[in-house]
């Protein structure tokens, strides 16, 4: 299943090029009590969420995709999870190129773990992404992201799979520096997810997913997650030896090669097997 949230904060299944408004779907999800339980309350409860969906089909208001403002798919994670240089390629690159370095030590996955973006920097395509450090190189990294449906902590790496929900197309937007990755990436905006989710069922698995990043049309970066050095299920046992995973944690796998600067105005398009396409405007957002 396809699902997105667009405009007005309302729930849609994706078939095709449309859209079909499930909102009352969200009928499924428990009045709410202070404190509320940590994570997306969506993810949560998406299995009943998705029955209903399922019945509200047939009778629901349609929409042609295109002409709809596309949301995060979570729209509350309780944590994004980057992993950082997990693709072999990338690791060259950033360590040949000060420009992207800057002095910081550029070491692969398994010996720098994962690191946390602000929650608030999560934005659905529809949004696009604000550029804020205009003096600074600001970045476009696509990813597969990983969103978690069950949660769990210590998982093993043969569980790992269990606790995603769904997979989606992300947007890791960095600004280059010397500072700290949760601080250079937490910009609001910085996180996009989209277009929509598709659940685990339906895409098979996290290996084999190619996919490709245009700035205006010209093809920057394109490769494969079977080229991930740590792969999603050793993402999620590592991060789970650490915390807790919780319904709507977000998980950006990892950029591959060809990162490279976006400026206000570009138009960046993404494409990701299995998951689907957007497009994503950049504008400046001081
Ligand atoms: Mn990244």
């Amino acid at each position: 299943m396809r699902i997105c949230r667009f405009g007005d904060d309302r729930l849609g299944l994706v078939r095709g090029d449309v859209v079909a408004d499930v909102t009352d779907a969200l009928s499924m999800l428990p009045p709410q009590r202070y404190p509320v339980a940590l994570g997306d309350q969506l993810l949560a409860r998406l299995p009943s969420v998705m029955e209903r969906i399922s019945e509200l089909e047939t009778h629901a208001v349609k929409f042609p995709v295109r002409d709809l403002r596309m949301l995060s798919p979570v729209a509350n994670p309780g944590k994004i999870i980057g992993a950082p240089v997990n693709y072999m390629k990338h690791l060259e690159e950033a360590r040949l190129d000060p420009k992207i370095h800057h002095q910081n030590k550029i070491e692969e996955i398994t010996r720098v773990g994962v690191f946390l973006k602000a929650s608030s920097s999560i934005a659905g395509c529809g949004e696009g992404v604000g550029l804020k450090h205009l003096d600074r190189r600001n970045d476009h990294e696509i990813e597969l992201v990983a969103i978690i449906g069950r949660r769990g902590r210590n998982i093993p790496v043969a569980e790992a799979l269990d606790h995603v929900a769904a997979y989606s197309i992300g947007l890791d937007m960095t600004t280059r520096g010397p500072e700290e990755r949760s601080l250079r990436k937490s910009i609001d905006s910085y996180s996009v997810v989209g277009p929509w989710m598709v659940t685990a069922d339906e895409v098979r698995g996290p290996a084999g997913i190619g996919f490709e990043l245009r700035v205006n049309g010209e093809l920057r970066q394109s490769a494969n997650t079977n080229d991930l050095i740590l792969d999603v299920p050793h993402i999620i046992a590592f991060a789970s030896g650490f915390y807790t995973l919780h319904p709507g944690d977000v998980i950006f796998t990892g950029t591959p090669e060809g990162v490279g600067p976006v400026q206000p105005g570009d138009v960046i398009t993404c494409a990701m097997d299995r998951i689907g396409a957007m497009t994503v405007h950049v504008r400046h957002d001081p």
